[in-house]
């Protein structure tokens, strides 16, 4: 999914409108958009946005935030310096649109065939976008009395507190119903003086939380999104704790350079 030329019909595109952007940082944002047209997904799955530029169309994935339920597309965006999409997402104003792919794609979702009640949740920075989606849409599910009880732990790292505060009071009000943990960790406390959480990698941190929560290979599935080398230590740590290969998913943003 990269630069294509237009003989992909633009009929497998929507229009989507911006209608909401929330500025976290200098680089990370929160978009919110009105597609003109009916876009279902699973919960976990992406968007793929583009934009045209000459004779190609650029385009990328993107991770949904928002519940199928809801009548916007949240996507959480990270800018990459020098990148041929992110820097035209950036200019986008209210009332702008883009380019969306009608069909959402992505095989990220809730591992239900598994048959686990456990679902361990490792993300860095945007990576939390696909669990968001999910935890919302379990939250809605069970309010109506349609979702078995599951238990949930999110591990949510960045380098600083302000990468992940973007959903933090969020997940922390749901975890006071008592089915999800949150943990958000920082990698550079000594440059986040405020900081009172826990502290290190997403990786160094997982099997302690896994632990005392009581998630093992015989109760819990785990997922991980985002960096991928948090994703490669994270898979490396399952597997030394019995995890199945096929019981640790990944999402991985970027290709690692040699
Ligand atoms: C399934 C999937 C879901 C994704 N979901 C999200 C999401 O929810 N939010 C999000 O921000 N991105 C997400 N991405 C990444 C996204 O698709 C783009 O790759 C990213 O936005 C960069 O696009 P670009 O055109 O600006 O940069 P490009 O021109 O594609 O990339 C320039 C260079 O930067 C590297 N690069 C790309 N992304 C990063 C990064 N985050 N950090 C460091 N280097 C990087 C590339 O490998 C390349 O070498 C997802 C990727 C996949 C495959």
């Amino acid at each position: 999914m990269r630069e294509k030329t237009l003989t992909d019909s633009t009929a497998n595109f929507y229009r989507a409108e911006l209608v909401e952007r929330k500025d976290i940082t200098s680089d990370l944002a929160i978009f919110r958009f009105r597609p003109n047209g009916p876009f279902t997904f699973q919960p976990g799955q992406f968007a793929t946005l583009a934009v045209e530029s000459g004779d190609k169309r650029i385009q990328r994935a993107y991770s949904i935030a928002s519940s199928p339920e809801e009548s916007l597309l949240e996507l959480f965006i990270e800018l990459v310096e020098g990148g041929k999409l992110t820097p035209r997402i950036w200019e986008l104003k209210i009332g702008d649109s883009v380019l969306l792919r009608k069909r959402a794609a992505g095989g990220f979702t809730l591992d239900e065939k598994s048959g686990m009640k456990c679902h361990l949740m490792a993300a860095t920075v945007t990576g939390i976008s696909p669990f968001v989606s999910i935890i919302r849409t379990h939250q809605l599910r069970l309010a109506r009395k349609e979702a078995e009880p599951l238990r949930f732990a999110v591990i949510h790292g960045a380098s600083h507190s302000r990468e992940i505060t973007v959903y933090k009071n969020e997940l922390e009000e749901t975890a006071r119903d008592g089915w999800l943990s949150y943990i958000p960790t920082v990698s550079r406390p000594w440059e986040d003086a405020e900081w009172q959480g826990e502290t290190g990698r997403v990786e160094d941190v997982i099997r302690k939380y896994a632990d005392a929560l009581g998630f093992d290979h015989t109760n819990a599935t785990c997922y991980a999104c985002g960096n991928p080398q948090m994703i490669e230590n994270v898979k490396a740590i399952m597997l030394r704790a019995r995890f199945r290969k096929e019981r640790v998913h990944e999402e991985k943003y970027f290709q690692l350079k040699d």
